[in-house]
């Protein structure tokens, strides 16, 4: 009898053995595969699901303040619309690829599916240094580019929100530009809006909450409690310093936060309110009192029970891996985790909470918004937040029941969760020819 032929995969996301790739979409893909190995996914719906449904490039023609004519590269990547319109936010940031954009819309799908809400993953960037650009400069870039996209962006369509480099503003700019084309006033054509303007509620502490709700949930499960963790954060952004203000107001214990240029450290603990309030006011956390200033790589390294990285992807690396002392691993920003070094860290019995769990608050409250201003009706901050906090554990548990089911780590058994079910709606749907 012939032997019928098993059925192959055509991995791409592998990189070789030993090496973390510089490639942030094939550090997506190499979970990607696994986890669509052990599911058993049809390697049809495979080639479906891997292939983002639009890319697109603009060029953003701007002239500056000082009168000559600049022009940035955006993108915006489509990755899949199976179960609602795209979401996913905006970077502005020099290091800005397309690969890096691919990979973020497709963690949004996944992410999405895993919280269980109606939309589909999306990802936008646009090439620029916005600490160098001016509040004029910067709205120009965000309405030509909301121009150039005007046609695929849309509240059925495809949702942005706030990412590195962006915030309430930008959203505020993208919302009038589209609204001002539209010719009447469309506020849930993007989300992380200012409350004024059809915001939620909680959207602003959204992804810093849920990670704290994350660190919570895991605690237990290396013998700890959130109130008797010491924390450490990187990134000091939107998503760091509210998650690192968030632990510390449910009792942890936060030593060590940093930013771009470096972090602080005081091994008893560091007074977060302080820390803030400074930080506000000088952009930096130099001449704050009674702390050791350290640098990222050292910060990475602090003796802590918990870890959350919140600032941008590839931190941890095969070649730093072996060096982390943190028990558990809670992933703010998308992809600071290379597939290298999770192999290293399962080995050390770290428990690393994947990014597309573990900040899904944000998202999740982007939903709220959306859903509130098509109702144009609006919740209390507390019904937000306990909505979110029923959503965030919900999805823990899902992932927990997961990875002891198949005997996996949290981060595959979350690809897993967020692939069957794209996969499963997919199918339902059909292909259309
Ligand atoms: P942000 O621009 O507000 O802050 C980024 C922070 O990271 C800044 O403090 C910056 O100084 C720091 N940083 C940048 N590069 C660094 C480096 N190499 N080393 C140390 N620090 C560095 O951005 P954000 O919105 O807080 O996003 C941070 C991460 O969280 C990104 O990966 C983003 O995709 C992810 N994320 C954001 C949201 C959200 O709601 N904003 C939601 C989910 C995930």
């Amino acid at each position: 009898m012939d032997q019928v032929a098993e059925p192959q995969f055509p991995t791409i996301g592998t990189p070789p053995q030993g090496v973390d790739s510089a490639s942030p979409f094939e550090e997506m893909m190499s979970r990607f595969d696994v986890a669509a190995q052990k599911l058993g996914l049809d390697p049809g719906l495979y080639k479906v699901l891997r292939e983002p449904v639009r890319e697109t490039k603009v060029s953003i023609p701007i002239v500056m303040d000082d009168g000559r004519i600049e022009v940035f590269i955006g993108y915006r990547v489509l990755h899949n619309i199976a179960r609602g319109p795209g979401k996913g936010g905006i970077r502005y940031d020099k290091n800005v690829t397309l690969d890096e954009v691919r990979a973020l819309s497709a963690w949004m799908t996944w992410k999405c599916a895993v919280v269980n809400i109606p939309f589909g993953g999306a990802k936008g960037g646009v090439i620029c240094d916005p600490g160098s650009l001016s509040r004029g400069e910067l709205e120009r870039i965000t309405r030509r580019y909301t121009a150039e996209l005007m046609d695929q962006f849309g509240p059925e369509k495809d949702v942005p929100a706030p990412d590195m480099g962006t915030n309430p503003q930008t959203m505020a700019w993208i919302m009038d530009t589209y609204s001002m084309h539209a010719r009447h006033t469309v506020t849930s054509c993007v989300t992380g809006k200012p409350l004024s303007l059809g915001g939620s509620r909680g959207r602003v502490e959204a992804t810093g909450r849920g990670l704290m709700l994350i660190c919570r949930e895991a605690a237990p499960l290396k013998g700890l409690t959130l109130d008797s963790s010491r924390i450490v954060v990187q990134g000091f952004g939107n998503v760091g310093s509210i998650s690192a203000r968030m632990c510390h107001e449910a009792g942890a214990t936060v030593i060590g936060v940093s930013d771009i240029s470096g972090g602080i450290w005081n091994e008893k603990g560091l007074d977060i309110p302080a820390v803030l309030k400074h930080y506000e006011r000088s952009r930096s956390f130099e001449g704050f009192p009674g702390v050791s200033r350290i640098n990222n790589a050292q910060l990475l390294e602090l003796d802590t029970d918990i870890l959350i990285p919140a600032a941008n992807e590839n931190q941890i690396r095969s070649r730093n891996a072996g060096n982390i002392k943190a028990r558990i691993i809670v992933e703010g920003a998308n992809g600071p985790t290379t597939q290298r070094a999770d192999d290293v860290l399962d080995q050390k019995g770290v428990l690393v909470v994947p990014d597309i769990l573990a900040n899904a608050g944000g998202v999740t409250v982007s939903y709220f918004e959306w859903v509130q201003d098509r109702a144009g009706f609006f919740w209390r901050e507390q019904e937000v937040n306990e909505r979110m906090e029923d959503i965030m554990v919900q999805s823990f548990r899902d992932v927990a029941g997961m990875a002891e089911k198949y005997n996996v780590s949290f981060r595959i058994a979350a690809y897993m969760l967020g692939i069957s079910r794209v996969a499963h709606d997919t199918m339902v749907r059909g292909l259309y020819a």
